[in-house]
């Protein structure tokens, strides 16, 4: 018998052993991919880091966590193998956060929000903000800059790796190529189908307790103990590109240009379609590579196997290359359409709940009663990264019942992330029907 299995070895998936490891758990993550990640939502190497909310935010609190909890990862690593010198700055490159809002959003969210800030923020009008950023910013927006240890971007790829170190070292086991193809309760444990994708056999494996954090496909893991998960999470293709500028057009750019292009990402609109952009490869003497896209343009899946390969509509593409090009404009620089690389684009995928809020939960099976030997991380969307330390802890402390007093704002998060399942099930299935 297992002790605890973890299911997906993405950002959240390792995470959550890690956590469950480091508080001396028996774990063994099973991961369906070899060891080269190559298609999660976690795949990558940038995802925006940032910090900025009201004094009691939820995702800030997540963010800071997750800082927190990789400054301990790495002192750990670093004492176990003093050699290898492990450094958080191979996981967090900070840089300034830029935002983009639409006057009266700011208004509405600054009545209740950043007035209680506490961290270092400046904001810019379309007066200031060429005096104050180097921004020339369209009429009725505001910028918003965040300028935080730590802010910036965080790299999944990297992150995943030491998890991985991390864990081995605190004797967890983790399978590669092993897909788990079903799941059920029996009696006081759960029964765990799992098929090696590389010599195609299937085994079943026991386990006492079991943490579902595999992405996009948590709902099809879930189907016979929970079917009602795939009212509660939905996966979602997100396009993204990767640009650059050509080398021509990037030699011509004086050192306070790419200066000032360095200093503007990441950026994060928060109008429309919700245009982001980050650095995702930076080398000497050469444009930076960029990742681009829209948050807002998700579309549903038809087959979850096949989106990665799926090649992206034409329509967003030329969109995420036009709002490219208008975010240079802003730093006046001006570049003609032949002047930007597509270097890859392609569709990416995450899931998100109905709420958006993620979710780290107990779930009920289809019977209505609360397992509490079960814990699903998922519904992660567009900001699971930043906070991925702070749902494993939750997830461990779920499954292994926390010990000692917690914080207000700990007890708020979980609030926060356990009630969508529960408040769902309960509403909807108790009163006869689903939602
Ligand atoms: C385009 C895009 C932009 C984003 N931008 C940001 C951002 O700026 N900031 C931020 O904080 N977050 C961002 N995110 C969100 C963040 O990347 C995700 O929330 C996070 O990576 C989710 O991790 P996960 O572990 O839940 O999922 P995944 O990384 O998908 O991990 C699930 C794992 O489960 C495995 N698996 C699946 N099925 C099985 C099975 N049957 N058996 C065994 N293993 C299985 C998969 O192979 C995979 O490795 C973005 C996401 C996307 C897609």
């Amino acid at each position: 018998m297992e002790n605890i299995l973890v299911i997906g070895g993405g950002l959240m998936g390792t995470s959550a052993t890690w956590k469950l490891v480091e508080r001396g758990a028996k774990v063994t993550l099973i991961e369906k991919q070899a060891e080269n990640y190559t298609n999660g939502s976690s795949y990558g190497t940038a995802r925006i880091s940032r910090s900025l909310g009201p004094k009691k935010d939820i995702f800030s609190y997540v963010h800071n966590k997750t800082v927190k909890e990789i400054i301990k990862l790495i002192a750990f690593l670093n004492t176990e193998n003093p050699k290898q010198k492990h450094s958080i700055e191979e996981i967090y490159s900070t840089a300034p956060v830029s935002y983009l809002f639409s006057k009266n959003d700011y208004a509405e969210i600054d009545k209740f929000k950043f007035k209680k800030q506490k961290n270092d923020y400046r904001k810019a009008s379309p007066n200031s903000a060429f005096r104050k950023f180097g921004m020339t910013i369209p009429e009725n927006t505001l910028l918003v800059r965040e300028m935080r240890q730590f802010s910036g971007t965080i790299n999944p790829t990297e992150l995943i790796k030491k998890l991985r170190l991390g864990i081995k070292q605190k004797g967890g086991q983790i399978k590669y190529n092993q897909e788990v193809i079903s799941l059920e309760k029996k009696e006081d444990y759960f029964e765990v189908e799992i098929l090696n994708t590389k010599t195609k056999k299937t085994r079943k494996l026991k386990a006492q307790k079991v943490v579902v954090a595999a992405g996009a496909y948590t709902v099809s893991i879930l189907n016979q103990f929970a079917p009602y998960f795939n009212k509660v999470i939905t996966p979602k293709k997100v396009v993204q590109s990767f640009l650059k500028i050509t080398d021509t057009r990037f030699e011509q750019l004086t050192e306070e240009e790419q200066k000032a292009i360095l200093n503007a990402q990441p950026f994060f609109s928060q109008i429309g379609k919700q245009y982001f952009s980050m650095i995702e490869k930076l080398e000497k003497d050469s444009s930076p590579i960029f990742k681009a896209g829209g948050h807002q343009m998700r579309r549903n899946i038809r087959n979850l196997d096949k989106v990665w390969t799926d090649a992206p509509r034409k329509k967003e593409l030329k969109w995420i290359k036009k709002q490219f090009r208008k975010y240079f404009e802003m730093l006046e620089i001006y570049l003609t359409k032949k002047e930007i690389e597509v270097v890859e684009s392609y569709n990416c995928v995450y899931t998100e709940t109905r709420s958006k809020i993620p979710l780290v939960t107990n779930i009920f099976n289809k019977y209505g009663s609360l397992d509490t030997n079960i814990v699903v991380i998922g519904g992660m969307s567009g900001i699971g990264a930043k906070g991925c330390l702070a749902y494993g802890s939750i997830g461990a402390d779920l499954l292994l019942g926390k010990k000692g007093k917690s914080k207000k704002m700990y007890r708020k998060a979980v609030k926060a992330f356990g009630n969508p399942s529960v408040n769902l099930y309960t509403k909807g299935v108790k009163r006869g029907r689903l939602f």
